[in-house]
């Protein structure tokens, strides 16, 4: 898979994205990820490639141009009439797991970072295919939120993880948090790691892992068991936890 990114600080991406498994999947071969430095496609001779809003106000805005023209050229190059054009940006839908597992489909994702006040609407409107946000708060730019969504889609790419670090039974894969997880020694601070992972009982372990599963939701995240289908012994573990934590 292929992250085209557009953006006026290109070396964010390099300090950032060579690292650990995302570096890994970049050598192998099983993603790229690419940025285009909008400054290259400004059309006056300082390399301006933001000015004033129209009607005053705070602060300044990206222009619609050299934009454009770095969207042309991630066009020219991939050969692609259409590409997904994905702007970060705090108006745009919250980004979850739904939408990561959604986008590591495509073969091509366009990342549009803004800086300042954002950018000129009408460029938006022109090439953008949807908005996203990494929550509700503001940041100085796109880029962080970009690197944010490469991380969580490119994880879910086949090869990019090995076997040992799967994505099957972590959070929100089922719609759940993921259970509790302990490693040697078995006793850390007068503290013990609970018997029964060290029963060896396969089928015990899992049944336990699923009611931990609940347990944590129930605790920090509980309107994502709305809508869940859950056995007795669950849902009373459930209700277990939600009147402690009233
Ligand atoms: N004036 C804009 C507003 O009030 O919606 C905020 C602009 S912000 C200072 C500059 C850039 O940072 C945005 O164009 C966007 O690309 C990025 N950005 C800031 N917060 C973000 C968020 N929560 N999610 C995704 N992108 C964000």
């Amino acid at each position: 898979m292929n992250f085209h990114i557009m953006t006026l600080f290109p070396e964010m991406f390099e300090a950032v994205m060579g690292e650990s498994i995302i570096g890994r999947a970049r050598e192998n071969g099983l993603i790229s990820i690419d940025p285009v430095n909008i400054r290259d496609y400004a059309f006056n001779k300082h390399s301006r490639v933001d000015d004033y809003p129209y009607g005053g106000g705070a602060g300044m805005l990206m222009q619609a141009e050299p934009v454009w023209q770095t969207y042309e050229a991630i066009r020219k190059k991939t050969g692609k009439e259409d590409l997904h054009v994905i702007y970060l940006s705090p108006k745009g839908k919250v980004f979850d797991q739904e939408t990561a597992v959604r986008l590591s489909k495509e073969e091509d994702l366009v990342l549009l970072c803004g800086h300042y006040e954002g950018i000129d609407e009408r460029v938006l409107e022109e090439i953008v295919t949807e908005e996203i946000s990494i929550g509700d708060y503001v940041l100085t730019g796109g880029e962080l939120p970009a690197m944010t969504l490469i991380d969580a889609v490119a994880r879910l790419i086949p090869g990019v993880l090995h076997n040992d670090e799967s994505t099957e039974a972590e959070s929100f894969s089922e719609g759940l948090l993921e259970y509790p997880q302990y490693t040697r020694p078995e006793i850390w601070h007068d503290r013990q790691v609970p018997e029964i992972l060290l029963s060896g009982h396969h089928a015990n372990v899992e049944k336990w892992r699923r009611l931990k599963q609940i347990e944590e939701t129930a605790a920090k995240r509980p309107e994502l068991l709305e809508g869940l289908e859950l056995t007795e012994e669950e849902a009373e573990a459930a209700r277990q936890v939600l009147q402690k934590t009233r």
